[in-house]
C-alpha cells in the first residue's frame, strides 16, 4: 500500500528538514512513527501532503500533460480498511503484536495508528489479550516454533462487516473453540472469523489452506451503489471513500457514450468493470487471482450485471489473443498492480488501439515508465488526476487519461 518513491516527499517528515518550515496547523504525530515507518508525512499538516504529491506528480509527470489538482480525502484518518498484525514476543515474554519495522521483521508494538480502522484494531487488542488468557503460543520466527503468527482484519466501509483472519502455523489450535467463542462474545460485530495455515517459512501473510470458523467467510461491501463480496485472499482497494471518488473521475474522464466495448484489465473483484457496466454496451474483465475472479462472477450475477465477462487469466496474454483474433475494443482501464504492466500488455494495447486507454496506477513511477512507451507509440496524455489514496503515506494514486492520436 505505502508505494514509496525517491522523491524529496520521503524525506520532508524529517525533523531537520521541517525546522523553521511554517505549517497551517500542527499535525498529529503518531507515538509510534519512529520505528513503525509506515506514514512518511507524519507531523505535516495535511494540506502540505497534498502539495507534496502534486509536487512530485508534477515533476514526474508533466512531460506528458498537465497535472490537475490532487483530490484529497476530507477526513484523513482511519480510513485503511484492510489491517495487519504480525505477533511475536518481547525480550521480556510479553505478546507483541504490529506492524512490521521498515525493512524488517521487527514488530512495533502498536496500539494506535491514524490510518487503520479503529474497530479492527481494537479486536486485535482483544485477541492480544486472550492468546495471554487461552496460553495459546506465539509463532517464533527465529525457530519457527508456535501457533499464532498474523491477525489480518478486513472492515467493510458501508456494510459494516468485519471478517478477522487468524493466521496459524499448524493446525493445532488448543481450544479453539472457545477462543472464538469469547473473542465473539467480546467483539460481537465481528461477522466472520476464518483461519488461514501459514506453515512456511515466509514472509507472506496468507498460507495457501484457509477454513471458515463462524459466519460467511468473507465481507461484503459497497462501492458506487455495487455490493462486492471480498474473500480474504481478494484484492480490494484499502481506502473505500477515495475509491469512489477514484472510480468516479476515471469514468467522467472516459466520456463513454453507452456504445462502447471496454476491457476492464488487472480486474480483482471486477470492482471497476460493475460501476462501468452501466454506462456501456459490454465489459471484458480480466484478472489471474482465481479467488478474485469466483468473487467477480458472484459479485457480477447478484448486482444482476449481464453485460460482463469475466475471465481468468494473464492480462496481457489475454489481450495480445484477442488481437490475434482481430476483436476489437474501444476503451481499456487498467489498474495493474504497483510493478506496472509488462511488454505484452502495453504491446497489446498497441494492436488492439482503443480509442481511450484510462490508466489507474498506485505507483506513479511505473506509470511514467509505461505512459513513455504508450506516448512515444500511438496516444496522447489527456488528462492526468492524481487522487490521494493513502494520507499520511507517500503513496499516490493517479488517473491518467490516453487517447488515440
Ligand atoms: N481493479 C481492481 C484491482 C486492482 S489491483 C480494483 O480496483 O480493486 C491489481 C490486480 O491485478 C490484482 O487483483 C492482481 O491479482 C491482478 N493482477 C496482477 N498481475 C496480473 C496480470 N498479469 N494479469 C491480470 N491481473 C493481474
Amino acid at each position: 500500500m505505502t508505494s514509496s518513491h525517491n522523491s524529496p516527499c520521503n524525506r520532508a517528515h524529517s525533523p531537520a528538514q521541517n525546522r523553521g518550515r511554517k505549517q497551517a496547523k500542527p499535525a498529529e504525530v503518531c507515538p509510534h512513527a519512529a520505528r513503525c515507518g509506515g506514514c512518511a508525512y507524519q507531523g505535516i499538516a495535511y494540506k502540505e501532503q497534498l502539495d507534496k504529491k502534486q509536487e512530485y506528480e508534477q515533476k514526474l509527470l508533466s512531460s506528458y500533460g498537465s497535472v490537475s489538482r490532487i483530490i484529497g480525502m476530507d477526513k484523513p484518518y482511519h480510513y485503511r480498511n484492510k489491517v495487519h498484525a504480525a505477533f511475536g514476543r518481547d525480550r521480556y515474554n510479553n505478546i507483541i503484536c504490529g506492524s512490521y519495522e521498515e525493512s524488517s521483521h521487527r514488530i512495533v508494538d502498536n496500539t494506535a495508528c491514524l490510518i487503520e480502522d479503529t474497530r479492527a484494531k481494537a479486536i486485535i487488542e482483544v485477541i492480544r489479550r486472550l492468546a495471554g488468557d487461552f496460553g495459546l503460543k506465539i509463532y517464533d520466527e527465529r525457530n519457527g516454533t508456535g501457533l499464532l503468527r498474523h491477525v489480518l482484519i478486513r472492515t467493510g466501509h458501508k456494510s459494516g462487516q468485519i471478517l478477522v483472519i487468524l493466521v496459524m502455523a499448524s493446525t493445532f489450535f488448543p481450544s479453539k473453540k472457545n477462543f472464538i467463542r469469547e473473542l465473539i462474545r467480546e467483539c460481537p460485530e465481528i461477522t466472520s472469523v476464518v483461519i488461514n495455515i501459514n506453515n512456511r517459512r515466509t514472509s507472506m501473510i496468507l498460507g495457501d489452506r484457509q477454513y471458515t470458523e463462524y459466519g460467511s467467510g468473507y465481507i461484503e461491501d459497497t462501492l458506487c451503489g455495487i455490493t462486492y463480496r471480498i474473500s480474504p485472499k481478494s484484492f480490494y482497494q484499502v481506502n473505500a471513500v477515495q475509491t469512489e471518488l477514484l472510480y468516479t473521475k476515471a469514468i467522467e474522464l472516459a466520456r463513454l457514450t453507452g456504445s462502447e466495448t471496454v476491457i476492464d484489465a488487472y480486474s480483482g473483484i471486477g470492482t471497476i468493470g460493475m460501476t462501468v457496466a452501466g454506462h456501456v454496451r459490454k465489459v471484458i474483465s480480466v484478472e489471474t487471482n482465481t479467488d478474485a475472479v469466483k468473487d467477480a462472477r458472484r459479485n457480477a450475477k447478484a448486482n444482476n450485471i449481464s453485460n460482463i465477462d469475466i475471465y481468468a487469466d494473464d492480462a496481457g496474454r489475454f489481450m495480445r489473443r484477442m488481437a490475434d483474433n482481430n476483436e476489437t475494443c474501444d476503451v481499456i482501464f487498467m489498474d495493474p498492480p504497483r510493478a506496472g504492466s509488462d511488454k505484452v500488455f502495453l504491446n497489446s494495447i498497441l494492436k488492439l488501439m482503443p480509442s481511450k486507454v484510462i490508466y489507474i496506477s498506485c505507483c506513479p513511477e511505473t506509470l511514467a515508465r509505461d505512459l513513455a512507451v504508450l506516448a512515444r507509440r500511438a496516444y496522447r496524455v489527456a488528462a492526468i488526476q492524481p487522487v490521494d489514496m493513502f494520507p499520511w503515506t507517500s503513496g499516490i494514486e493517479t488517473i491518467v487519461c490516453l487517447e488515440r492520436r
